[in-house]
């Protein structure tokens, strides 16, 4: 039997206000506990939320982005459950008005390479629940209230995704639009982007859906890859065995590589959802919604199809260069301070840059290499200056603030030798003191040219011009004619 994989995504990301939901308070990451959290956000008798119009402003945002319909009229609702870290005994929410209705929908690259719509079927504002600190203290949990109130928007998907590469397809590519429009900071670590995963198999052909498992909690993209190919197999084999799918809550052990269960999943009627009482209905205007269309950025996949129309890049490196907007504007500073080829450029800028940045930890705002800097370099390769080999040595030499490209190769001697008749010296010495091997390509063994394009390369440190040696070497070592040989 052949088992297909359903996947359907609830994500919450944390929006990017100064203040809470519905208090003043700071929403500032890593403050002392309990220093951010006022009386609103603690559910004291007497008081009263207010809405904060900016958390309004980024979902609608959100809504515009993803080609969602934007409700006119959204409510909140509580969602009634008891947890040690929600001390109103409720959650404020949304629920059956959402102020992102169906309609919108997120492109990924599907399993089988072509593009695919992974549908919204809703985002909704609520506000996050207080932290419950179970490491700090010896036999006691402590509570964190900081988290109070700072505002959510959730995100939540069609079952649209067959596999956990199209699932982490789906979370990249919404991570990455979620920083461009600037609502979301999208720090998984710090928990700013959290995504709940609904998993269920279904015998390959079936068009009605299995039961769901979902996991929480997965603060990576590698882990929730791993836990969803952890918990497909654990279902089928409950199922081939003869058992069915607990419909429950999973919670992805990231040591032992294994989802357990951790509760039986609350139905809607548990929660006693009613209309928030204390807010009013929130009424968007058309002016609202279109002033804020005027805000959206550049989107992603817009700005990937710029790139691959203007600069003639590869569909693989446009992609890769948009996926970060800092790296995509470094892209385009470099291009535009240099007369390289973009491709040249983009080469540069995800292979030896992205990898040093990676291995020194830094984002590419700290590189100690400026996109001017790095023009130069590029200009130095495009006009022959210095082959592509040396300019990986020049390249280090910059990481490492000796001086600016021009200066290092000034310094260090390593200009490309691209003058025909020293070329032609050089190869000359080099057949002469290997007679051996030039007797042995005349009889046929060819492969003997890169030996000899290796030793001019060895002689010159590098410097010879490759395609001209490669030339020189093709019209001479065969007949020795033109080098009195
Ligand atoms: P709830 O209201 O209990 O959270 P929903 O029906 O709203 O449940 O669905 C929540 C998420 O689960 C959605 O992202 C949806 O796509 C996904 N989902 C629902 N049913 C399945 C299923 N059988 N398999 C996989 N994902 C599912
Ligand atoms: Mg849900």
């Amino acid at each position: 039997m052949k088992w297909e994989t359903v996947i359907g995504l609830e994500v919450h990301i944390q929006l990017k206000t100064k203040s809470k939901i519905f208090s003043g308070a700071s929403t500032t990451f890593g403050a002392d506990p309990n220093t951010q959290a006022c009386l609103i956000d603690l559910g004291y008798p007497g008081v009263l939320p207010v809405l904060n119009k900016e958390a309004v402003n980024m979902a609608i945002k959100f809504g515009l982005a993803t080609f969602g319909s934007i409700q006119k009229r959204s409510i909140f609702a509580r969602k009634n459950y008891f947890y040690p870290d929600l001390p109103k005994g409720y959650q404020i929410s949304q629920n059956e008005f959402p102020i992102i209705g169906e309609g919108g929908y997120l492109e990924i690259e599907s399993d089988n390479h072509l593009p695919k719509k992974v549908r919204i079927r809703r985002a909704h504002l609520e506000e996050d629940a207080g932290k419950s600190l179970h490491e700090d203290f010896h036999g006691m949990t402590g509570l964190d209230f900081n988290r109070a109130g700072v505002p959510l928007l959730e995100i939540v998907s069609e079952p649209d995704m067959r596999s956990a590469k199209e699932t982490v397809a789906y979370l990249k590519s919404l991570h990455t639009l979620v920083r461009y429009l600037d609502i979301c900071d999208a720090n998984m670590q710090e928990g700013s982007f959290r995504c709940d995963v609904n998993v269920s198999v279904r015998p390959e052909g079936e068009t009605v859906l299995g039961t769901r498992t979902e996991i929480k909690n997965l603060n990576s993209f590698r882990f929730v890859e791993k836990a969803i190919l952890y918990e497909v197999q654990r279902q089928i084999n409950c199922i081939e065995s003869g058992h069915s799918v607990t419909q429950q809550t999973m919670l992805y052990d990231v040591n032992k590589n294994e989802t357990r269960p951790m509760r039986i999943k609350e139905t809607l009627e548990d929660y006693r959802y009613f209309a928030e009482p204390d807010l009013l209905p929130l009424v968007l205007t058309d002016e609202m919604i279109s002033k804020i269309q005027k805000t959206l950025p550049e989107l992603p996949h817009q700005k990937q199809k710029r790139f691959i129309n203007n600069y003639g890049l590869p569909d693989y490196d446009a992609k890769i260069l948009v996926t970060d907007q800092d790296i995509s504007h470094y892209f385009e500073e470099v291009v535009k301070n240099s007369s390289a080829e973009p491709k040249l450029i983009a080469n540069w800028i995800i292979g030896d840059l992205s990898g040093f940045l990676n291995r020194h930890k830094l984002t590419i705002q700290q590189s100690p290499i400026s996109p001017k800097e790095l023009s130069v370099l590029m200009d130095r390769i495009q006009d022959k200056t210095i082959s592509g080999k040396i300019a990986k040595e020049i390249f280090e030499a910059m990481w490492h603030k000796e001086g600016s490209a021009d200066m290092i190769i000034e310094k260090k001697g390593l200009k490309q030798i691209t003058n025909l008749s020293e070329i032609e010296e050089i190869v000359r010495k080099v057949l002469q003191d290997h007679p051996t091997e030039v007797t042995k390509y005349r009889s046929g063994q060819e492969r003997l040219l890169g030996f000899f394009v290796g030793e001019v390369m060895k002689a010159t440190k590098g410097k010879a011009n490759p395609k001209l040696v490669n030339e020189i070497l093709l019209k001479t070592v065969r007949t020795g004619r033109d080098l009195s040989l």
